[in-house]
Parts: C-alpha cells; sequence; structure tokens
C-alpha cells in the first residue's frame, strides 16, 4: 500500500521545512505557500478528513490550535491577523488525506475565500 504522503513526512522519509515537533503533532512550510506565512499543522497521527474525526481526537485538535497560536507568534503574526483552514474532500479542493490545517498570514487575506 502506498504510504500517505504526509505520514511520509512525519516519518523523515519525505524532506519538509518543519518548524514545530512534539509527541503528537507536527508543523512545516507548505512547498507552495499562498500567503508570505503559509504553514501547515498537522497530528502525527493518521487521519484522512475531518469526517473522520472522533470523541478520542478532541484533546489532539486542541493541542493544534494552541501550536498555531505559538507558531503565529513566532511567525510575527499573532497581532496582526492570520487564518486557519481545513479543507475537506472534494468541493473544498482537499488534496492530500491526512488532516492538516493551514495556517496563513502575512498579508490581507480575501474574504470569502474562493
Ligand atoms: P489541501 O489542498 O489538501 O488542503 O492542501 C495540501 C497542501 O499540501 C497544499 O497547500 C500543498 O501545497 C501542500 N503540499 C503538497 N505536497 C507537499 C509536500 O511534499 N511538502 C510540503 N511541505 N507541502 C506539500
Ligand atoms: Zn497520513
Amino acid at each position: 500500500m502506498e504510504e500517505c504522503l504526509f505520514c511520509s513526512i512525519v516519518n523523515k522519509k519525505v524532506p519538509a521545512n518543519i518548524v514545530y515537533e512534539d509527541e503528537q503533532v507536527i508543523a512545516f512550510r507548505d512547498i507552495n505557500p499562498q500567503a508570505p506565512v503559509h504553514l501547515l499543522i498537522m497530528p502525527k497521527k493518521h487521519i484522512p478528513t475531518i469526517v473522520d474525526l472522533t470523541s478520542e481526537d478532541k484533546d489532539l485538535i486542541g493541542e493544534i490550535y494552541l501550536v498555531a497560536q505559538k507558531l503565529a507568534s513566532q511567525e510575527s503574526i499573532a497581532q496582526c491577523g492570520f487564518r486557519i483552514v481545513a479543507n475537506c474532500n472534494a468541493d473544498a479542493g482537499q488534496a492530500v488525506f491526512h488532516i492538516h490545517f493551514h495556517l496563513l498570514g502575512g498579508r490581507k487575506l480575501g474574504w470569502p475565500p474562493g
């Protein structure tokens, strides 16, 4: 079975510019940034989509938001503003089926998103 791309980054089989890592969570720079700051924050555990989350993952998702907050400060976008986006399935254009949260900032972000 072909391994998931983001599991391969977690397992260090595929290189990435990792900016944060702990036992449960990893964050790295998006390879195709859509803003001056574009990080991907995700659980190390393979969960394909937001729809697959269960109540067991409650703390994990909370941790991801705390990591996002820390990284936003580290990247100097906490005060000027940022956006956290999680695409789910086809209509949202999810391309990698291992849940991840985009942390975007460093420019004025349009609303509504495309
Ligand atoms: P999605 O559309 O699934 O929400 O977002 C997937 C994101 O992963 C995209 O923004 C894309 O640029 C990023 N991405 C895809 N492949 C790689 C890779 O090999 N390394 C990194 N760092 N980012 C990737
Ligand atoms: Zn995975």
